[in-house]
């Protein structure tokens, strides 16, 4: 670790006298798909009156990034700083600012996190008709070029600062940085779970032991799944599912086949029928038939694994929705509301969100975590489950 650099405290008068020194500081910049991150040093805008500035504490490394290096996000402009979860200390507070997205008093110093969708401001159809803002033909999010009008910089989490706009969201959160850093990935699993109304006795099977397949499994035991079964590798990330939540696991290295996999999941159900619920998290378009085989008939499949073309797959319609009379639904990102409940469930300290972060790395570094993403989630010899990249490293 290299000694903490020099950096203007928060309203420091210059030299000049009385006015607020220029910020500067660092961002990891991806020129085009598939291209390289230079770590460029910049000037921080000033505070907009109604937004924030951030100094970075720990910003997640997500299998979202990895699709983004590799340009799947079709509508992405490059280059782009990436990073949508990210917890910091408030740097700069815009004279407008009072509170946080829920209403907590806030000062220079707090803690906060980033709620990274950015919608329209209430006005479009799907806001405003519909209330679904999650479809908001406005929506943008922060770690993905939200401020068009602003330089790249420091809008995403890859940097030492983050500039919000006002109208992006943040809450304050009463934790350390690592507990805190999963919050964007357990308020979507809160969105994807909550999609369900779980009755007495239900039993449902996750699919990936991924960041979101293991938040999917304590958010499930939280909501009163009774048994919740995960299905993934390797075996750290199924280890910390159960720690999480989860009754069963079943590791893809030992059960190799889906018809293997689809019959162990049978089986702990009840009279061998199958599913009352499965939770696709894999990101694979393959897993969406397995996971279907998995239910009973009448049950309820949930994709949540895919938030970037990851190509096609076969269905049969009659056998694999109509004959079995399933529920199908995708989710798509998530609002203020999950993240609240998330931030609870946190603050909670029923959980072991830490051990969510199993490395944490400097900024320089951010290109080795995304190759450990798309590969096969080994750095430095060792098995990963996420990274953290820590400006201050
Ligand atoms: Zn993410
Ligand atoms: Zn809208």
């Amino acid at each position: 670790m290299r000694p903490a650099r020099a950096r203007p405290k928060a309203g420091a008068p210059d030299l000049a006298g009385g006015i607020a020194m220029a910020l500067t500081g660092r961002a990891a910049v991806l020129d085009k798909p598939f291209g390289t991150f230079t770590v460029e040093e910049a000037v921080v805008p000033e505070v907009d009156p109604g937004g924030i500035i951030i100094r970075q504490e720990m910003t997640g490394v997500c299998g979202t990034d990895a699709h983004l290096y590799e340009g799947r996000l079709f509508y992405l402009k490059y280059p782009i700083v990436m990073g949508h979860e990210v917890v910091g200390t408030i740097e700069r507070l815009g004279p407008k600012v009072k509170t946080d997205s829920s209403g907590r008093p806030v000062k220079e110093g707090d803690r906060v996190y980033i709620i990274p969708g950015t919608r329209c401001g209430g006005t479009c159809y799907y806001c405003s008709v519909l209330l679904q803002p999650n479809l908001c033909l406005g929506a943008g999010g922060f770690g993905f070029r939200p401020y068009p009008d602003q330089p790249i910089h420091f809008q995403g989490g890859f940097a030492d600062y983050q500039w919000l706009k006002e109208g992006t969201g943040f809450l304050k959160v009463e934790t350390d940085a690592q507990t805190i850093c999963a919050l964007e990935p357990l308020a979507i699993a809160t969105h994807v779970v909550t999609q369900y109304h779980f009755r007495p006795g239900e039993t449902v099977a996750v699919q990936g032991a991924g960041a979101i397949g293991q938040l999917v499994c304590m958010v499930a035991k939280a909501t009163g799944a009774t048994k919740v079964i995960v299905i993934g590798a390797p075996e750290s990330r199924l280890e910390l599912a159960k720690r999480m939540g989860a009754d069963v696991a079943i590791n893809i290295e030992d059960a190799q086949t889906p018809a293997e996999r689809v019959a162990l999941v049978q089986k702990e159900t009840e009279g061998s029928f199958g599913a009352d619920v499965v939770i696709e998290c894999t990101g694979v378009p393959a897993a969406t038939v397995e996971g279907i085989d998995m239910l009973r008939r009448g049950g309820t499949y949930l994709v949540a694994g895919h938030f970037t073309d990851s190509g096609n797959v076969e269905i049969n319609p009659f056998a694999h929705i109509t004959r079995k009379n399933i529920t199908l639904r995708g989710i798509w990102s998530s609002e203020r509301t999950h993240f609240v409940r998330a931030r609870s469930l946190v603050e909670s300290g029923k959980y072991p969100m830490r051990d969510v972060i199993s490395h944490v790395l400097p900024l320089e570094r951010l290109g080795d975590a995304i190759e450990a993403m798309r590969g096969r989630y080994r750095l430095d010899g060792e098995e990963i489950r996420k990274i953290g990249i820590a400006s201050a490293l």
